[in-house]
């Protein structure tokens, strides 16, 4: 015979049911995560005791199952896991889980309900009350003899407990009724989003509804008209078994490229390459990671780094256990060490979570490193994709910059790539000046800055190519760090083609003579002053080559780098801008100079006409002003 329970869970604040409705309204939606979480580990424990001997019972293709009433307006969370007995509805649900719940909500008040990260788990059983005005279990326990129970509560304190006969199989029911206000949870669509969002990845296999297939036994018969045969099968909607789970001696490449289109459908680029992530101590964590093609037309926000707890899905926003410089990174990480039901603050402060981190830099950085090693080519192929990355792990990360250091790639305007060491190496005996410095020459543009780099070149110099936009905080640190004057070290700066005149940038012992007179180049100054704008250049005499041209203008490499940086957001010397000030180097060795100086009435236009050529090949020269150079040209040459 049934017998009846009636009773009043034991409660501390009045009431918790309505407070989890009012706090947690943002979060409503987990409360489907919870159940099939529970229901997943009842499964899962059932497995457990069929391994250990302790259930004899067939644990092979169990799944869970979410159903929808709309009629009844009702949602029904199915397992065939453990169950519950009488007793152990008591214990579990009316005062652990109750108790669990309280504790949850007091520690959320405390907090002040921070939405941020709180919600993502803790809550429980009781988190079906967010949605519910009314909740039933079904369960029946897999110890033999037992009798099915079902208890109900309709969001008061009080509940009903009773043994039924009605329930033969093994496992829980839980049933949802949905409150007015949550009808929402009513709707397939809804549903379907919400279990692809969280449970993609369930460890057990989750039904919703059926859905129709070709026969996989049927065979295309004479009849080309004849429609394939369809039959009804269970619509599974997660993959139990993804790949970050698995063994890398297990995954192929293909298999690794095809997870991340599973984890990211509408991104089409094959990421650049990946790496699993696997520790038990000490602490547990598994993930893949992958550098994907930075693509600027996706918004960078929609596929970020998933992180799960034991394959269920929490959050994408790992901010504090995924360093900065990685967070442009996709791919899942998976642990049950996070602690999740605390805030971000905390959450960074923990030293568990600092050591995960610390973990996935070190990671990356000996990926890197291996990738380097193994298949130089192919590395140097997507360091275009990854520079950035990698720069701006090098100025957020002492340690991953000394890792970085050995992979980090110098391409030259050629195309060729070198190593910091091997860059060194290579141009110290050309490109050390005579303070002993090894001055490294790039560009930032080869087309615009074409006339500078032939220039180095024709001296036998090595010009680099370094475009990234926050390359110049690089060079600053990379400078600092090689300051250093020891006996195998020389000191290395880095200058722009463009900074100054070729000579200047670096400076060998041999001085030019001027073939112009101390008078003649004082007269020259004066003219060249008169008849150019002042504010915007500083003349500069030079004794350069004879064939190299008159007017040169260059911006010294202090100023430009200082704005670069200031741009790009960091900061050297608080906020003042420096004005964009120009270097006039005149070349006092160029006939020009001559022509300048034996000139009378047309002195102007040949000052003119060297500005106008300096300028361009700096690309300075444009609209009415190229115009005129172009009309002047004409005229001189007649
Ligand atoms: P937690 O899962 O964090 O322990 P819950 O409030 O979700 O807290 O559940 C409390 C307890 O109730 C569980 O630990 C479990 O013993 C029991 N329980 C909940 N759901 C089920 C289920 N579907 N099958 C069997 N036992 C369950």
């Amino acid at each position: 015979m049934a017998t009846m329970t009636k009773g009043k869970i034991n409660v501390a604040i009045d009431n918790i049911f309505p407070l989890i409705k009012q706090f947690l309204y943002s979060d409503h939606e987990i409360f489907l995560r919870e159940l099939i979480s529970n229901a997943t580990d009842a499964t899962n424990k059932l497995k457990h005791l069929a391994r250990i001997g302790e259930f004899d019972g067939d644990v092979e293709n169990l799944k869970i199952e979410v159903k929808l009433d709309k009629d009844n307006k009702t949602l029904t969370i199915i397992d065939q896991g453990i169950g519950m007995t009488k007793d152990e509805v008591i214990k579990y649900i009316n005062e652990i889980a109750f108790s669990g719940a309280e504790d949850f909500l007091n520690k959320y008040k405390e907090k002040g309900g921070d939405p941020g990260i709180i919600g993502h788990f803790g809550l429980g059983f009781y988190s079906a009350f967010m949605v519910a005005d009314k909740v039933e279990i079904r369960t029946k326990s897999y110890k033999k003899g037992s009798k099915a129970v079902h208890w109900e509560c309709d969001g008061t304190p009080e509940f009903k407990l009773e043994e039924i006969n009605d329930k033969k199989d093994r496992g829980t029911e839980v049933i949802l009724h949905i409150a007015e206000d949550s009808t929402e949870f009513l709707e397939e669509s809804r549903i379907n989003k919400l279990l692809r969002k969280y449970n993609k990845f369930n460890s057990v296999p989750i039904k919703f509804g059926t859905k129709e297939i070709i026969d996989p036994d049927w065979k295309p018969g004479d009849n080309k008209d004849e429609e394939p045969k369809k039959i009804t099968v269970d619509n599974i909607i997660n993959n139990t078994e993804p790949a970050w789970t698995k063994k890398p001696s297990e995954l192929t490449d293909e298999d690794y490229i095809k997870f991340y289109h599973e984890l990211y459908p509408d991104v089409y680029d094959d990421p650049l390459f990946y790496i699993h992530l696997n520790v038990d101590h000490p602490f547990h964590l598994t993930g893949i990671l992958y550098f994907p093609k930075l693509n600027l037309n996706l918004d960078p926000t929609k596929y970020r780094i998933q992180l799960y707890q034991n394959q269920v899905f929490v959050t994408d926003n790992v901010e504090g256990i995924v360093p900065d410089f990685l967070q442009m990174l996709r791919g899942v990480i998976d642990s049950p060490d996070i602690p999740l039901n605390v805030s971000r603050s905390y959450l960074q402060a923990d030293a568990a979570v600092k050591k995960i981190s610390g973990y996935i830099t070190k990671k990356v950085a000996d990926k890197l490193q291996s990738l380097f090693n193994k298949d130089r080519k192919a590395f140097e192929e997507k360091w275009n994709d990854i520079k950035v990355i990698i720069e701006y792990g090098m100025l957020s990360e002492e340690k991953f910059y000394d890792k970085a250091l050995k992979f980090y790639l110098f391409p030259d305007v050629d195309g060729n790539y070198y190593s910091f060491d091997e860059l060194t190496e290579k141009i110290k005996s050309v490109q050390t000046d005579k303070d002993k410095n090894i001055v490294v020459l790039y560009a930032s543009d080869a087309k615009e800055q074409h006339a500078y780099i032939e220039e180095a070149k024709n001296k036998g110099y090595l010009v680099l190519l370094l475009d990234s936009p926050i390359v110049s905080h690089l060079l600053q640190k990379l400078e600092l760090e090689n300051s250093e004057l020891s006996d195998q070290k020389q000191p290395v700066k880095f200058a722009r083609v463009d900074a100054d005149a070729i000579d200047n940038l670096i400076k060998k012992d041999e001085t030019k003579v001027s073939k112009l007179t101390e008078e003649e180049q004082k007269k020259l100054k004066g003219i060249i002053e008169k008849n150019i704008p002042a504010e915007q250049f500083t003349v500069q005499m030079e004794a350069l080559d004879e064939t190299a041209a008159p007017f040169i203008i260059t911006q010294p490499e202090f100023m430009r780098r200082f704005k670069e940086i200031q741009q790009t957001g960091g900061t050297m010397f608080g906020g003042n801008d420096f004005p964009g000030v120009y270097n006039l180097i005149v070349n006092t060795n160029s006939d020009w100079m001559q022509k300048i100086l034996k000139a009378k009435k047309k002195q102007a236009e040949y000052v003119q006409q060297a500005l106008d050529l300096a300028k361009l090949s700096q690309n300075m020269l444009k609209g009415e002003e190229l115009t005129m150079f172009i009309k002047r040209s004409l005229e001189l040459m007649k």
